[in-house]
């Protein structure tokens, strides 16, 4: 029987099963960055909603599209309900302390960019079907509101081109913010336009000719609004009608409900049918910020110590991100943190003893086998049922437990059915650095290696020499090492036996 994936859909603003245009294929779009500064753990926690969303729909079997953007342009604030500022946040950046060592605002862009992948990996996020840039899809960008203005929905002031937001009856269907409503008269406030039909109507294009980052239009040198970009690059990579589209609660309003009213005055089409909306994130119970000094980037928590950082394990970061649910308020604390890094520490104990395949065979044998199955069913319950990362946690660490008092007399079967675990409770929670967990094996045995290969040598020297009392010391010291010699025709062999 085909297991249901439930989640929270703001739309309908009730928890429902995703059913997939094309069944077994979920298109999914998450609204990624503007790259303007390093991501901070509470943007991040938004990517981990997008990636266990991705994890859990593979785990059941799903083929996953999925788009995850960069905002390299320095788009309006006044599209940002929550800064209004009125200041282009690329260009505030250059002007910086940081933006010193930059020449240009591209830059700083790419820079960022690149920090904001770096970052991505260390916290074990899969990577994107694609990764689109705005910078790359101007061209798009410009026909998609040169049609808004054909079809009637937007038109051309001297200082840009907005969309006409009563052209859109059903505006405020993700938001619950009717045109009436209070929220869009604070909005009014920050868009300066007077030659604006309505003040609501947002912007599509600004006319700029002083912008640091500016392209020729029909309208002239300026550069796109926000909302507009990410309907393009949507629509461009997984189609008109989307299934799944995600983003930070702050998203809500403005920005996807004016991509839903692009997307679908463009194509006539429902833009995406389930949306998903990470709750903010807190620190000590406080609002981020730097001057509080509790505003942590990723590689303020991950950095070596003699970098400025705290030197943390960024997998232990993210198991702290995944003890809040994603649909409630979250406060991380360094107490939380510290446990999570004992937790990971566990973990790691048992990936080197057993070792780490991601070609590791599913297959749960015996006792312990198990016990280890209905523990991975417990969590993939869990996170089909509205992504409860705290319940899935929960069952990890039950895990690690049966796995630790268990290993000392673990047969065969049962190392089979820990390695088989691993694999999956990773796929679900990207919990272990794959590529780096078989570094790690690989690494130990070369270092074991290194003290085995002269041993083996003056062994053989001993033999040659007939001087059979030093062979067998050597073999003592070998067996000590936790190594087994075979001697075979083609000279003596050596095998890990126990515990590196
Ligand atoms: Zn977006």
């Amino acid at each position: 029987m085909d297991r249901d994936f439930k989640i929270y859909n703001t739309l309908s603003r009730s928890v429902e099963p995703i059913k997939t245009k094309v069944k077994g294929v979920l298109s999914f779009y998450s609204c990624g960055p503007t790259v303007y500064s390093y991501a901070h753990i509470g943007n991040f926690r938004s990517f981990v909603t997008a990636d266990l969303l991705l994890r859990t729909a593979t785990s059941l079997g799903w083929q996953v599209n999925y788009a995850t953007n960069i905002t390299d342009v320095g788009h309006l604030t006044e599209d940002d309900f929550t800064d209004p500022s009125g200041e282009d946040r690329m260009a505030k950046a250059l002007r910086s302390k940081e933006g010193e060592q930059f020449p240009n605002v591209w830059d700083l862009a790419r820079f960022y960019s690149n920090k904001l992948i770096e970052d991505w990996h260390l916290l074990n996020l899969v990577e994107p079907t694609v990764r689109p840039r705005a910078t790359e899809h101007m061209r798009e960008q410009i026909a998609a509101v040169q049609l808004l203005i054909e079809k009637g929905h937007a038109y051309e002031t001297s200082q840009g081109v907005y969309f006409s937001v009563t052209s859109f009856p059903t505006y405020g269907q993700l938001s619950g913010n009717t045109l009436d409503n209070v929220l869009e008269e604070s909005v009014r406030d920050v868009v300066v336009d007077k030659e604006k039909r309505d003040p609501r109507d947002f912007a599509l294009w600004k006319k700029d000719d002083k912008h640091l980052m500016q392209w020729y239009s029909p309208w002239g040198w300026g550069f796109p609004g926000w909302h507009i970009e990410c309907s393009v690059m949507a629509m461009n990579y997984l189609g008109d009608e989307i299934d799944l589209h995600a983003g930070g609660e702050d998203l809500i309003f403005p920005h996807h409900e004016c991509e839903i009213a692009q997307s679908e005055s463009l194509t006539g089409k429902q833009f995406a049918r389930y949306w998903v909306h990470t709750r903010f994130l807190q620190v000590e119970g406080e609002k981020m910020s730097k001057s509080l000094g509790n505003f942590f980037t990723v590689r303020d928590l991950v950095a070596p110590k003699d970098e400025g950082g705290k030197g943390i394990d960024p997998l232990a970061v993210r198991m702290t991100l995944l003890s809040g649910h994603y649909r409630k308020p979250f406060n991380f604390t360094l107490k939380t943190l510290k446990g999570n890094v004992k937790h990971r520490e566990r973990l790691q104990e048992i990936i080197d003893e057993v070792g780490y395949s991601d070609s590791a065979p599913i297959e749960y044998e015996g006792e312990m086998g198990g016990a280890l199955q209905a523990i991975y069913t417990r969590a993939l319950d869990a996170m089909t049922d509205d992504l409860n990362t705290p319940l899935a946690l929960a069952a990890l660490f039950g895990g690690t437990k049966v796995i630790q008092s268990g290993l000392s007399g673990a047969t065969e079967a049962d190392l089979t059915s820990v390695r088989a675990w691993l694999k999956q409770m990773n796929d679900l929670l990207g919990v272990i650095h794959a590529a780096e967990a078989k570094e790690s094996q690989t690494e130990k045995v070369d270092e074991l290696g290194a003290l085995v290969e002269p041993l083996l040598q003056a062994r053989q020297q001993a033999r040659a020499d007939g001087n059979w009392g030093r062979a067998d010391e050597i073999r003592a010291q070998l067996t000590e090492l936790g190594v087994e010699i075979m001697d075979t025709p083609e000279g003596p062999k050596w095998k890990k036996v126990a515990g590196i």
